[in-house]
């Protein structure tokens, strides 16, 4: 009977979950991952259709460098040697295109500055003074999460205040009135899922991670999902797909949870599984937590995506592009640009295929591409209930009309590629629903808002014993501090065990 108790159950797959299973199988601890899809890994799993293969929830990773902090993870959990991260060019980590004007992301916070003391020459006090609020930010955020009883956290409380009360707009604002300085420093609000007006001020790690340069996984983001899988069966975790769990309950010290096919016993759970979800759907309200339950009912989940996923003979290389990633933007203002979703006035577009060019993600001279561009879910509420592929034609006529009109913006960098598309498919906020169980479709948890970051997320430890958190709804959306939330809970639920 003792050999069917797990020291840590991980439920769901996505990259938190995945590096909780790594870190707790790692640590010799008895661990199983239910994963409720047939498919591991969320975000990460590719959507792969006719010989194509296309990433969804990773375009690209910062912090990978010599000392990163986000390499140093992926080295302790045994995952960076497995995994080829390719440098996109650091002269050129993203092109944004604005009010008529290009300015290319470099990496380093130096280069940074000196490209914007070029491009806004009576702006170097500004420049410098936003700087520096991006350098306090990171070090609050730093302070934060060591704990109340860092000796320095009473010096940051005030400013902690503030970052509370303020979105990342209004302290941008208290410094320059230049709109297009804003705008530069804003340029993460698409990684954010908000305008700089709604978002929290700690989406400004954002823009901090990225200065620290640009990466891809050779194989795109199925290989980094791989090496999650092969890391934890090689330390003898085991992964059980299409296990939707139902419930979460606790009984003479032992959690027992329930999936469709069974029953599993652990003496540890770590929910990778959106927090709106754990608590008012997973945790049986024996053990709920009363105030972590309210919070999870008030939760505002944050904006999905309308994606395009496309295939082209043409040679984009030739037409400009490279492994960069490109931002249109029609509008300064950023929140325009967010309730006028479907006019598109802010898109992402990335390819592939110049990211890594031997990617076996398409044949030899076609390129993959994947635009996308934020949507809420409330236009596409009503086929909800309904399966991909089955949810009728006047959701299908809305998609592609949609698509279409994304289509025409997009031409504007790629002359004629409606002529020249091998394949196309669009993707509504219903394909994170349906795939990634992501409530209202959202893609980074819940909104990274002023209340909803920093203290005002959720925990990794909670008020249960051997119950913890994982994934976008802790530390942050984002690749890398869900893998950290993961390793972290694993940790505490091993050393506390
Ligand atoms: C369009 C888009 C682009 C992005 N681009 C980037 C990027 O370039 N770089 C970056 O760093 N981040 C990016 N992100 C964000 C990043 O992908 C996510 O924040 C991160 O992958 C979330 O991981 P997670 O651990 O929260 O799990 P998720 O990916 O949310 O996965 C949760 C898993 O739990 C499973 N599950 C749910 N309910 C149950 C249940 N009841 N029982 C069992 N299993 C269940 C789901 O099926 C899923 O597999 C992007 C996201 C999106 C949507």
């Amino acid at each position: 009977m003792k050999d069917d108790i797990f020291d840590v159950i991980v439920v769901g797959s996505g990259v938190g979950g995945l590096a909780a299973a790594t870190a707790a199988s790692k640590a010799k601890a008895k661990t199983l991952i239910l994963e409720a899809m047939p498919f591991v890994g969320g975000y990460i799993n590719p959507y792969t259709v006719k010989g194509y293969s296309f990433d969804t929830g990773l375009h690209y990773l910062g912090e990978l460098g010599e000392n990163g902090s986000f390499r140093k993870r992926l080295e302790k959990l045994g995952i960076w040697e497995m995994v080829d991260f390719i440098e996109i060019n650091p002269d050129c980590i993203g092109k944004y295109h604005f009010n008529g004007k290009v300015f290319c992301l470099p990496k380093g916070i130096d280069n940074f500055k000196k490209r914007l003391f070029t491009m806004f020459p009576d702006e170097k006090n500004a420049v410098e003074a936003l700087i520096g609020l991006l350098k306090d930010i990171q070090k609050a955020s730093s302070i934060g999460a060591k704990g109340p009883k860092n000796p320095e956290f009473a010096k940051y409380m005030p400013f902690f205040m503030k970052l509370m009360k303020k979105s990342y707009g209004q302290l941008i604002d208290e410094i320059t009135n230049n709109q297009e300085l804003k705008y530069i420093f804003s340029i993460m609000s698409g990684e954010a899922g908000l305008p700089p007006d709604r978002a929290s001020a700690f989406t400004a790690l954002i823009l901090l991670h990225y200065l620290e340069g640009g990466y891809y996984p050779k194989g795109g983001s199925g290989a980094l999902r791989d090496a999650f899988i092969n890391a934890i069966k090689e330390n003898g975790g085991i992964i059980k797909t299409s296990h939707r769990v139902i419930k979460i309950c606790k009984s003479s010290g032992l959690f027992k949870v329930l999936t469709e096919k069974g029953e599993f016993s652990s003496k540890n759970v770590i929910s990778d599984v959106d927090p709106q979800l754990t608590f008012t759907q997973l945790l049986d309200e024996k053990i709920n937590i009363e105030s972590l339950k309210k919070k999870a009912l008030k939760l505002q989940p944050s904006i999905g995506s309308f994606y395009a996923f496309l295939v082209t003979d043409l040679n984009l290389e030739q037409l400009g592009f490279g492994d960069f990633n490109l931002t249109h933007t029609d509008t300064l203002d950023l929140n325009e640009a967010f309730d006028e979703w479907d006019e598109f006035k802010n898109f992402f577009l990335t390819v592939p295929t110049l990211k890594d060019k031997n990617c076996a993600c398409a044949p030899k001279n076609y390129h993959t591409i994947e635009v996308i561009s934020m949507a809420p879910f409330e236009p596409f509420q009503k086929w909800a209930n309904k399966p991909p592929r089955q949810r009728g034609d006047d959701y299908l006529k809305l998609k592609l009309s949609l698509g279409d009109r994304l289509l025409t913006k997009v031409e504007k960098y790629i002359p004629n590629l409606r002529k020249h598309l091998i394949f196309k498919d669009f993707a509504t906020p219903l394909s994170n629903l349906f795939w990634v169980n992501a409530p209202f479709g959202g893609d980074y948890g819940p909104n990274q808002t002023p209340s909803q970051m920093g203290p005002g997320r959720f925990p990794i430890k909670t008020k249960v014993e051997g119950l913890y958190l994982c994934g976008a709804g802790t530390l942050a959306g984002g690749i890398s501090p869900s893998i950290a939330s993961g390793d972290i809970a694993a940790s505490l639920a091993l050393k506390e065990s």
